[in-house]
């Protein structure tokens, strides 16, 4: 065998994985694309903040926010993070959620606060604030913007370097158990084998574990759709923050000189190149004329990708306990970027037999909390 842990799926799952792998294992990543970052790693908001997802995605989130600061030398010659303000939003029916959100978010990012009406506006000028619309805030000065397309061939050159391999338009077609391992061959013939075969493949990781004769976790894509707007004539919005309802229902911020928002759509999909439905493209727009005093004539541009999810919201790493050598690294969901580094140093850790990292154990998050053993019935 030329490899020692197959990976399918080169999204930013199977990348970070496979630079830390990488050095210590034989990695080959197979993507079934042309590029890297075809599917949900290339379509997201690139965002990394404490508002999303459980108290293990935020703990995930806390310890991954080193890499993004500081990557190893050589990683990325452009910078693949840098700081910037979520704001939280809340109208008069929002406020308990709003109460709640803080509470949580402060065991993480002890600077947040409550800001007004005044200091939101002048953050974010359009938003729509007053009765009827939102009056109270809470802002985290240190979140981050992530750069996807920086951080995927950061990883890619990582594994490179370290003489593992990625291998784009390698569609993996059939996986079979063989002797001591995985036996995978791809559409185009190319037959692959490894003792270790890492299921990375995002929306398709259900499919994949199928084509193994591994019964499935139930893991849910849902589409989520983006659409670009233009901003009030003349306003440079670079340094505008980040801006999230409480209740998760509309976000928006700022993206290539313009502005991105999403109605915080999550519609079940199959796993697909997905794209934007017309309800959606209008819910957004309408959603980004009821926060903010923007009028949106014009949809500039528009995408969906697919967000992927197990039924506790909780990420999946771990060898499957049916079958020797199949291992998950799945469910991502909506957090699948800022939470990457912490993932692969988990995953890492359990291929590699490895101590479990103490800043994960210290933030409460065990091997047993994401092994896919809690998906599992029967
Ligand atoms: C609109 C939107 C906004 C988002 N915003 C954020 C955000 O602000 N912050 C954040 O952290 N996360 C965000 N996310 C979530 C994040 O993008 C995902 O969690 C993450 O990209 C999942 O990574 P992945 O590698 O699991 O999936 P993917 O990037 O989809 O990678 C899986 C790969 O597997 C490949 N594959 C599938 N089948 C095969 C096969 N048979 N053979 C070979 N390869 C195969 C696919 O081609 C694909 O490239 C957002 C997502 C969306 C859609």
């Amino acid at each position: 065998m030329e490899s020692d842990v197959l990976i399918v799926g080169g999204g930013v799952a199977g990348l970070s994985l496979a630079a830390a792998l990488s050095g210590q294992r034989r990695v080959t990543v197979l993507e079934a694309e042309g590029s890297l970052g075809h599917h949900s790693s290339g379509r997201s908001a690139t965002f990394s903040h404490f508002g999303i997802g459980n108290e293990i995605v935020r703990g995930l989130t806390a310890a991954s926010r080193d890499f993004f600061k500081q990557p190893p030398d050589g990683f990325s010659e452009a910078p693949i993070a840098r700081t910037a303000t979520a704001l939280f939003i809340a109208t008069e029916a929002m406020l308990a959620t709003l109460d709640t959100l803080e509470d949580a978010m402060r065991q993480h990012a002890p600077g947040v606060r409550r800001v007004g009406e005044a200091e939101m506006v002048s953050l974010f000028p359009p938003l729509r604030t007053g009765p009827g619309a939102v009056v109270a805030g809470i802002v985290d000065a240190d979140g981050l913007r992530l750069d996807a397309d920086a951080l995927l061939q950061g990883y890619a050159r990582t594994i490179r370097s370290r003489g593992g391999k990625v291998l784009a338009e390698a569609r993996v077609a059939s996986v079979a158990p063989q002797r001591g391992g995985w036996a995978v061959v791809t559409d185009t013939g190319d037959r692959l084998a490894a003792p270790i075969l890492v299921n990375a493949a995002g929306a398709w990781a259900d499919g994949i574990a199928r084509m193994a004769n591994v019964a499935p976790l139930g893991l849910r894509p849902l589409r989520r759709t983006i659409i670009i707007v233009d901003p009030p004539g003349g306003a440079d919005v670079a340094g505008w923050p980040f801006v999230k309802t409480a209740v998760d229902d509309f976000y928006i911020l700022p993206e290539g000189g313009r502005l991105a928002a999403s109605p915080v759509d999550e519609v079940p999909d199959d796993p697909c190149d997905a794209q934007p439905e017309d309800y959606d493209i209008a819910l957004a727009a309408w959603k980004v004329e009821e926060y903010t005093t923007l009028a949106v004539p014009r949809v500039q541009h528009r995408w969906a990708g697919l967000r992927t999810f197990a039924s506790d919201r909780t990420p999946v790493a771990g060898f499957d306990p049916r079958v020797p050598g199949f291992f998950w690294l799945a469910g991502q969901g909506g957090f699948g970027l800022q939470t990457a580094p912490a993932m692969a140093e988990a995953a890492a850790a359990l291929i590699l037999s490895a101590a479990w990292p103490e800043q994960l154990a210290a933030l409460g998050i065990s091997p047993h909390v994401l092994g896919p053993e809690r998906l599992i019935h029967g």
